[in-house]
């Protein structure tokens, strides 16, 4: 017997949910409300340990032709500019841990996972259907969803009003629709996300396009009062990922903000900085222009911590991702998380194929191992 697992949200953790759940050997449908599989233009960090389970998948040749390998962390003074530290990465890395640490384009990330997804022939992937709620009767569960109007992740897409709730039924739910997860909020009926006040303005830019002396195939920190930066190499080094973090609030609806920034606040916010730090922004500022607006703002938002991991998921309904445990970016792990949650799932979906383990323990047992 087949065992049918329904995924919301088809994110980085709902494309690797789909990947371990098939690899399980479960039939998967998915349902993303944006009309396209696609992400915004940034980078992620990966460390080993979450390389190492995208090469357990057979992603290996795929993540080397589009990721960055950098061979050394660099931690410095954003005021000063001074070095505080340096962690070798590169051989020594792969020498610990068995897997290299990567920097990737998010949809250089998601594109490799959504082919690989297609590349199962026992998944089924459907877009402008936003979910809407469920229902676990203890025998299985039906998802609700609803056709979407407007142009996805853009401001204002909205379930259509009229549009009639399609029901779907499985034998797992999960729940990897992100932040403003509806999953979570029936499951938990926890308090909204909560605010940060942090703000994070992120540019990515052809290495080509700067000065050479600010071109760079490391990674770098800069720490300083009220303020991270980080930039790192993507596109087999080919271009720059930029990501400054300082504290402010925006106006407006979060969920729908349109990610404009105003390049003149960072300045403001970094006018103190060591000269180096402050020519990479301003040069990455008069990029604006040749390939679009140079910065796209972030108000970044974060719950507190869950009362403990069995909290992840009740009966056939599992959270993963940033639903289950949205964090702020400073140890870049959000997503490796996302995708090692979707790892631990897999191996539990496997055993629930077995009739002696019935899916609600096996969620549980999921949860509480990640
Ligand atoms: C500035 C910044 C830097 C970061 N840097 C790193 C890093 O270096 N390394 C790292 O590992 N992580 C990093 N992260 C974290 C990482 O981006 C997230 O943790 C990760 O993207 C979460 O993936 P997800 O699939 O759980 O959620 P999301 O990416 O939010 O995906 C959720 C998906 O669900 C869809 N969806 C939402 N609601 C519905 C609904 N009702 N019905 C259907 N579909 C729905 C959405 O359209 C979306 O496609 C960073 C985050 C930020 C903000």
């Amino acid at each position: 017997m087949t065992r049918q697992a329904l995924i919301a949200g088809g994110g980085i953790g709902g494309l690797a949910a789909a990947l371990g759940a098939s690899r399980a050997g479960w039939d998967v449908r998915l349902y993303e409300r944006a009309p396209v599989f696609s992400e915004v233009g940034a980078g992620v960090q990966l460390g080993p340990n979450v390389v190492r389970v995208l090469h357990g998948w057979g992603l290996q040749e795929a993540l080397a032709h589009v990721a960055a390998f950098p061979h050394r962390l660099q931690v410095r003074d954003a005021l000063s500019g001074r070095e505080l530290g340096v962690l070798q990465l590169g051989p020594q890395v792969l020498q610990k841990y068995g897997a290299p640490y990567a920097t990737i384009h998010r949809a250089d990330l998601h594109e490799l996972l959504l082919h690989a997804v297609q590349a199962q022939g026992n998944v089924w992937l459907n877009l402008n259907s936003a979910v809407a709620s469920y229902v676990d009767n203890g025998r299985e569960v039906t998802l609700q969803t609803q056709t979407v109007a407007g142009p996805g992740h853009a401001p204002g897409a909205r379930p259509v009003a009229s549009a009639p709730l399609l029901e779907v039924e499985g034998d797992a739910l999960i729940g990897a629709d992100g932040l403003w997860s509806r999953v979570r909020q029936q499951m938990l009926n926890d308090a909204p996300p909560r605010v940060t006040g942090h703000l994070a303005y992120r540019a990515m830019l052809a290495q080509a396009s700067l000065p050479e002396r600010l071109r760079s195939q490391q990674v770098t920190a800069w720490l300083g009062p009220r303020l991270h930066v980080v930039q790192y190499p993507v596109r087999g080094g080919e271009w720059l990922n930029v990501v400054a973090i300082v504290h402010g609030q925006v106006a407006g609806d979060l969920q729908s903000w349109d990610h404009s920034a105003n390049a003149g606040d960072l300045q403001a916010a970094t006018r103190l900085t060591a000269a180096p730090l402050r020519d990479l922004i301003e040069a990455v500022t008069q990029c604006a222009g040749t390939t679009g607006p140079a910065w796209r703002l972030w108000a970044l938002c974060d719950r507190p911590p869950l009362s403990g991991a069995h909290q992840q998921a009740t009966g056939r309904v599992a959270l993963l991702g940033d639903a289950a445990h949205p964090m702020r970016p400073y140890l870049a792990q959000g997503a490796g998380m996302a995708i090692e949650d979707a790892a631990e799932l897999g191996y539990a979906l496997a055993q629930a194929l077995d009739p002696a383990f019935d899916v609600p323990t096996v969620l549980q047992r999921s949860a509480l191992d990640r």
